[in-house]
């Protein structure tokens, strides 16, 4: 069938909306009709190749060495419109919300709890179907990958199995698509990757959709003071109306004028970097506010060839502190999806705030452009 979708053809080249071919599921492969899309910083990355595999892992996975062209998006949520052979986890009608990260259910990490780890994330950053490393979706003649095996800036996707997460059909759709990435990876960074308890102070480093999903983690494990650091005044407003305590422009900010007084000079128990962009300087600066004892969770994603970072390796070791990394917030998706909206439903998380605009599928290069002006949070595309 056809369809329109948001495409990039070229590293840097715009965000364009194509009329794409694409096929009927085949084994283990859902059709899904998108009812919303989320637009994460991470597909602005995708577009300027700043989370591009090398070119040899890509030939390795896909047998090519670029991942353009690629459908963007990676956060959404329809309802099946077909399934394929083989398929017992949906059936037509059921409502679903994409996951970035497709769990198996069978590897070690699914099946040690760790479903976030699935072996089959292996792919995700490098195109064809998991299910047989073929193509169903086509831009004329040429085959197209998908962001995170998913591509949901398209009106009908068709994914594996693994990638959808069933949800009850009275939740939100449009909270199920921000909830299925950037919300459920904030909040996990703080509760599950940064154990967050009762009376800690957090701070949280960019305030974007991620960074909110990290305040409202914070907020929700019981933390007793959340500082949002963020170089834009209007994302840490946002922050402090979903209940952030503090606002800082940045981490020498927050170290002079709140935490003295805040903690008498004991820094914060958890800090998460929730950046848009991962920056080799930010490793030193979250560690400089962070408690003895205290854990630095690195949420952003970073280009593949960041391998050096400032660090005070003397300090890290002699106050006992941790970095941690994160995927999906160490939380498994097929838990944390449905268990987020429900608080949702239930007026216990507070997402609609978080965005600033609908767009048309037509209009995902403006919602970018929207938010790389500041004047989004977190744009969504109605389909
Ligand atoms: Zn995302
Ligand atoms: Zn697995």
């Amino acid at each position: 069938m056809q369809v329109k979708a948001a495409v990039v053809t070229e590293v840097n080249g715009p965000w364009r909306t194509e009329v794409i071919e694409i096929d009927e599921p085949r084994s283990h492969e859902v059709k899904v009709k998108m009812a919303f899309a989320g637009m994460c910083y991470s597909d602005e990355s995708l577009r300027n190749g700043g989370i591009s595999q090398i070119p040899e892992i890509l030939q390795a996975l896909s047998g090519r060495d670029t991942i353009y062209p690629v459908i963007g998006g990676h956060e959404g949520a329809g309802v099946v419109e077909s399934v394929g052979d083989g398929v017992t986890s949906l059936q037509v009608g059921d409502h679903v919300a994409v996951s970035f990260v497709p769990s198996c259910g069978n590897c070690d990490y699914c099946l040690s709890g760790r479903s976030y780890i699935c072996d089959m994330g292996a792919t995700i950053l490098a195109g064809p179907m998991i299910s047989d490393g073929t193509w169903r979706h086509r831009l004329g003649g040429t085959n197209l990958n998908r962001m995170c095996q998913v591509g949901a800036f398209s009106e009908y996707v068709v994914v594996h199995e693994a990638s959808l997460i069933r949800i009850e059909p009275w939740l939100d759709l449009r909270a199920a698509a921000l909830i299925s990435c950037g919300l459920s990876t904030g909040f996990g960074s703080a509760v599950n990757r940064g154990g967050v308890k009762p009376g800690d102070t957090v701070a949280v480093i960019g305030c974007g959709g991620v960074g909110s999903g990290a305040v409202l983690g914070a907020v929700h494990a019981g933390a007793r003071a959340v500082i949002a650091i963020d170089t834009d005044p209007s994302k840490v407003e946002r922050a402090k109306s979903i209940g952030a305590t503090y606002g800082a422009e940045n981490t020498l900010d927050a170290a002079f004028n709140i935490l003295p007084e805040l903690t008498w000079g004991k820094n914060c128990d958890v800090v998460i970097i929730t950046v848009n962009k991962m920056t080799a300087d930010l490793v030193e600066q979250a560690r400089s506010i962070t408690a003895k004892g205290g854990v630095i969770v690195l949420t952003s994603l970073a280009p593949f060839d960041l391998t050096t970072v400032d660090l005070n390796v003397q300090l890290l070791a002699m106050y006992n502190q941790e970095i941690r990394g994160t995927v999906f917030g160490s939380e498994n998706p097929r838990l944390q999806i449905p268990r987020l909206l429900r608080l949702h439903h239930e007026g216990k998380f507070d997402v609609d705030a978080l965005v600033t605009s609908e767009y048309s599928i037509d209009e995902v290069e403006e919602g970018y452009k929207d938010l790389k002006s500041g004047k989004n949070v977190r744009g969504v595309v109605r389909f």
